[in-house]
């Protein structure tokens, strides 16, 4: 618990700093209010962030326009906030967004306010252990939840850190800065994760004493560590890989895939949002990304030969792409597999590409050796639109929260229609992810220029003979 509410509160702390940084970069902007250039300024600004969704303009209580949005018909007034703080900051829990049928915290001051990202704590779900994230505003004393199923939209009477038990409820709450979180766990739960350890120790710290027991204790915690526990999977071969068709939206053709590992341990299914992170931490993602695509080539390899066009793309992390004997293990499986190099695609995060030199370097021979390069999660990182083009890519993949502002009025005056243009003044291949509806799909099979699309509406992830089975 005490792991996992710190992870929550060093989130929250990046969350809360990046709103307050581009809360006042915006409150300082000297461009005429909600005039395109401000627009596009805005925009820039949200291409540089992590956890925000949209940035907006807002006077006298009105809303005048938004990155996302861009500038409203007619200002409209502001709905009423959860708390009006001292200084007059504006902050909402749980508001409807007009451009998607989500809703996200909003955080406003001054002429400025931006929606966070909702999905920006969704990596630490567990439905054993609900949690709240509460914001303090630096003018304001009580916190107010604006994330997470504990304290959403209300303020707690002075949240301190502490933790203890009530009834079967086991909480800690811990602060720092301008967040609180406040974590919760059923006792029945604790134990049931606890007891084997419980067990061993009660053997053996009962057979060699009760230091001896507390020493084992420390020592078995950390063998369970999560990094350990991942890479005995590795070494077991417990990972496994699904494949989620890409649809040429056109034609409704299948014609490649994105791999993606799964990890189940025990009963226990971990999300590779956060397994990957620790791989990454500990300096186990190399070895993963090799297990993934031996995996594939395993899986898939046949497949392949067979059908010569078909590709499928392999996620790669910053360490891989920036590891220089990457691309000849990658060439040296290939080759073995006598699968073509052109068949494989690899995804990079814009976050990998922060490094830029070098990264300009490896995807060049990655490219070199015919493989194709996509830049994932296209829009939620830090690169500028401007950037793409000194990266020499083959395409992007744009982020699903783009997809899912479609379907609104707001598409015509959204950000959409820009990175698609821009993509094709770059000569650049889109796959569009996380479509889910038909008029998602819809609007981007329609648009005059050649789209792919992924998303549970086109397929949801599954094994290799699943994924053959749509293509034969
Ligand atoms: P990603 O590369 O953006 O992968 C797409 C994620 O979106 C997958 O989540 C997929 O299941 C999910 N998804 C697909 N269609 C939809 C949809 O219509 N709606 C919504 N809401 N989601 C959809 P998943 O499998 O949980 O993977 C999460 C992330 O973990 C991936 O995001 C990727 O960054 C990372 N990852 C997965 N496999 C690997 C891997 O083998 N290596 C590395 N380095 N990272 C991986
Ligand atoms: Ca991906
Ligand atoms: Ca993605």
């Amino acid at each position: 618990m005490h792991a996992l509410s710190s992870q929550l509160l060093k989130r929250a702390e990046a969350v809360f700093n990046e709103a307050d940084v581009i809360l006042s970069k915006v409150n300082a902007s000297d461009m005429t209010f909600c005039s395109d250039k401000e627009l596009a300024y805005l925009r820039n600004v949200l291409f540089t962030t992590k956890y925000l969704k949209d940035i907006g303009r807002v006077k006298d209580g009105k809303f005048y326009c938004s990155a996302v949005f861009g500038a409203a018909e007619q200002p409209a007034p502001l709905a009423q906030p959860n708390i009006t703080t001292v200084n007059g900051a504006l902050i909402y829990a749980d508001t409807p967004l007009a451009i998607s049928n989500l809703s996200a915290p909003i955080i406003g001051r001054g002429n400025a306010n931006v929606v966070l990202d909702p999905a920006a704590f969704d990596a630490f779900n567990d439905p054993a252990y609900p949690f709240g994230i509460m914001f303090s505003p630096s003018d304001e004393q009580n916190p107010i939840g604006i994330f997470g199923s504990i304290h959403k939209g209300v303020q707690t009477n002075g949240l301190t850190e502490n933790a203890g038990r009530e009834g079967d409820i086991v909480y800690r709450n811990q602060c720092h800065g301008q967040a609180c979180v406040s974590l919760h766990a059923h006792v029945q739960d604790l134990e049931a994760a606890a007891f084997p350890i419980e067990a061993s120790i009660a053997l053996l710290g009962g057979a060699l004493g009760g230091a001896l027991g507390v020493i084992l204790l420390l020592l078995l915690r950390k063998r369970l560590s999560l990094g350990t526990r991942l890479s005995r999977a590795l070494d077991k071969r417990l990972l496994k890989v699904e494949y989620q068709p890409i649809i040429h939206l056109q034609t409704g053709e299948t014609r490649s895939a994105e791999a993606l590992v799964r990890w189940r341990d025990g009963k226990e299914v971990i999300s590779p949002d956060i397994f990957i992170a620790v791989a990454e931490k500990e300096g186990l993602i190399g070895r993963l990304t090799l297990y993934v695509i031996d995996r594939v080539l395993l899986e898939m390899g046949d497949f392949l030969k067979k059908y010569p066009d078909f590709r499928i793309n392999i996620n790669i992390s910053a360490d891989d792409l920036m590891d220089p004997r990457f691309s000849s293990l990658l060439a040296a499986r290939l080759k073995q597999a006598g699968v073509r190099s052109q068949q494989v695609g690899l995804e990079i995060t814009e976050r990998s590409t922060a490094n830029a030199g070098p990264a300009v370097q490896a995807i060049h021979q990655l490219r070199s050796q015919g493989h194709k390069i996509y830049i994932d999660d296209f829009g939620t990182g830090y690169s500028s639109l401007a950037y793409l083009g000194e990266l020499n890519v083959d395409g992007i993949k744009l982020d699903k929260s783009f997809t899912q502002t479609v379907g609104t009025r707001s598409i015509t005056v959204s950000i959409v229609p820009q990175i698609i243009d821009m993509a094709l003044a770059h000569n650049l291949a889109i796959v569009v992810e996380g479509i889910e509806t038909s008029q998602q799909q819809d609007y981007f099979a329609t648009l005059d220029t050649s789209v792919d699309g992924q998303g549970w509406l086109c397929g949801k992830p599954a094994d290799a003979a699943a994924l053959q089975k749509l293509v034969v």
